[in-house]
């Protein structure tokens, strides 16, 4: 079905490419040439754009002010200096980016609407130095004369050459976009901004990816700010304005935030529908508006979805290999010593301390609000402890970060469900394998992980449609697809049926048999009784009591802290 679509997808690429070409040289007015070479430079600025807003999932209000850049540095360079294109684009891109690095450590931390307004306030202050700065940047009226584009020798004229020219580079802007976009960091992008909480836990840098996304959105619109001065011969605040940045994101919004065709077709309709409309005369806003609020509520993801239909295709193998036996592995088990940690009053950890051994299963059970999922919290590293310390193989986990704990090889799964809804079950499993950096090839470990979870039916299914008790499955494969050594499991069997808890508890089992060490938080004691080897009991942060499964349960402290029976 992919295939097929792929296949579809490419014929309308060409199609599309085609008939841009044709209609350029053959059809179009110098007029339209001049439209058509924006529409070309809107394109590379929407790219960038797509990065930060669409796959970080980011409202960036900054890409004005990377356009700004770019353009002022070409403007002033290129005007006052006589520089010429080799060394002022470059030059622009590369300011527009350290801008980007420069802003990133304080703005990227932000919380969305935070982001937004501090991304905005950044634009306004580069306004504001454009219009005062006058000898420099020419004040409100710019600089007039910013020569043509100049390769070697060769002066790329306006219309056509200028045309063919900023095309290309769209185009070498698209495989750029095209080569970062890889499956599997698009599928990062998904979890990372569908299920934030989770992703660290799955091998992926959040920060890392955003601040990538971030400079990658500043070095595009850098190169699309130079551009647009190249064909407007003048720079002046209008390329600062919040114009240029309601015009990107209209693009973005309309084209589609994710893919590479949506920058392209989101720019090519907003460079035209004034064209077109034209004869309406004072009625042009109010029919484009129209047409802009009907795309948005009938095409949300924009219209790029609508010509092209491939989803993201996976580049592992697609053989779901027989053996269902995991990899024997030598392994070093889990040691919690004296953990502790308060949310303000509350004491959630209290000095819990406890050690899972390879190949063991240990149950941990306790009354709502022990801290149990705090604890497997801080064994993660989604928490950091007040005090106590997690060590494997002697080495202390409690200084690491989250996504360098689960790489380490303590793999968890969380309480609520966490699987981005849009993604497949092999994307979410081989999205973990790839970024957790597991040592085996990544298709055999995805394709064993599927396999032990009983998942190989549903590989291809979206993670949406799924019900809860392959939901919990996917989780588990996701969590092993690092191939873990320790593996902390948050009430996996919760809202399961009998059966469905029969494959959880056999899966359980096979993955000790193998050598993992598993701490399983539930609360359901007959899922317990069959998948445990040891059973510990938590009270108020604490662990009260461990040992074999029926005499902790025949514990009076565990009896009546469980199951608020009094000492008899
Ligand atoms: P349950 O069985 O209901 O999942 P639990 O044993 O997992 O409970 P935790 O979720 O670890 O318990 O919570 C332990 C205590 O810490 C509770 O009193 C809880 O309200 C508190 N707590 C947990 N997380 C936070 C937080 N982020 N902020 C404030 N208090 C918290």
């Amino acid at each position: 079905m992919t295939g097929m679509h792929l296949g579809r997808d490419r014929v309308t690429l060409i199609a599309g490419g085609v008939a841009l070409a044709v209609y350029a040289t053959l059809f179009a007015s110098s007029y339209d040439q001049r439209i058509l070479t924006l529409s070309g430079v809107y394109v590379i600025m929407v790219l960038g754009y797509q990065f930060i807003f669409g796959h970080s999932g980011a409202l960036s209000l900054a890409q004005g002010a990377f356009f700004g850049v770019g353009a002022y540095v070409t403007g002033i360079v290129g005007s006052q200096f006589g520089t010429g294109f080799l060394i002022t684009f470059p030059l622009s891109i590369a300011l527009a980016t350290l801008l980007a690095a420069i802003v990133a450590a304080p703005v990227l931390r932000l919380a969305s609407h935070y982001f937004a307004l501090a991304t905005l306030a950044l634009n306004q202050l580069l306004l504001v130095i454009a219009v005062n700065w006058e000898s420099v940047t020419g004040g409100a009226n710019g600089i007039p004369g910013v020569p043509p584009v100049i390769l070697f020798d060769w002066q790329v004229g306006r219309g056509l050459p200028l045309l063919v020219f900023v095309w290309a580079l769209a185009a070498a802007a698209m495989l750029i976009a095209h080569w970062q976009l890889r499956p599997s960091r698009v599928s990062s992008f998904t979890v990372m901004r569908e299920t934030p909480l989770a992703a660290p836990a799955f091998g992926i840098e959040p920060g890392l990816l955003r601040f990538r996304a971030f400079l990658f959105s500043a070095a595009f619109g850098g190169a699309a700010g130079a551009l647009f001065v190249h064909t407007n011969r003048v720079v002046s605040p209008e390329t600062l304005g919040f114009g240029i940045m309601v015009t990107c994101l209209t693009m973005t919004v309309v084209g589609g935030r994710f893919r590479i065709a949506g920058a392209v077709i989101g720019a090519l309709l907003l460079t035209h529908l004034p064209e077109w409309f034209r004869g309406l005369d004072e009625y042009y806003l109010v029919a484009v508006g129209f047409l802009l609020l009907a795309m948005v509520v009938f095409a949300p993801n924009g219209l790029a979805p609508l010509f092209l239909r491939a989803g993201e295709p996976s580049r592992l193998s697609k053989t779901i290999a027989g053996d269902i036996e995991p990899p024997a592995k030598s392994t070093a088990g889990l040691v919690i010593e004296g953990l502790s940690k308060r949310y303000g009053g509350v004491r959630a950890l209290d000095g819990a301390s406890l050690q899972v051994e390879p190949g063991e299963i240990v149950g941990l059970i306790g009354p709502n609000g022990a801290g149990k999922t705090t604890l497997a919290n801080l064994v993660t590293g989604i928490e950091r402890g007040d005090a106590g310390h997690v060590e494997r193989a002697s080495a202390n986990l409690s200084v690491l970060s989250a996504t360098a704990i689960a790489r380490s090889g303590i793999a968890r799964t969380f309480q609520t469900s966490q699987l981005p809804d849009e993604l497949t079950v092999r994307q979410v499993v081989s999205t973990a394998a790839v970024n957790l950096g597991s040592t085996a090839p990544a298709d055999k470990v995805v394709n064993g992980a599927l396999a032990l979870c009983k998942l190989s039916d549903d590989a291809d299914t979206h993670c949406g449609t799924l019900p809860h008790g392959v939901r919990r499955r996917v989780e588990i494969a996701r969590a092993i697809a690092g191939d873990p050594g320790v593996l902390v499991l948050d009430e996996p069997a919760a809202g399961l049926a009998d059966e469905e808890q029969r494959q959880v508890a056999d899966i359980c089992r096979a993955l000790a048999h193998a050598g993992t060490a598993i701490l399983l938080i539930d609360h359901n004691l007959e899922f317990l009784r069959t998948s445990v080897t040891r059973l510990a009991c938590m009270d108020a942060g604490r662990i009260i009591m461990e040992g074999p499964f029926d005499t902790v349960l025949a514990d009076p402290a565990v009896r009546a802290a469980y199951f608020g029976m009094a000492d008899q």
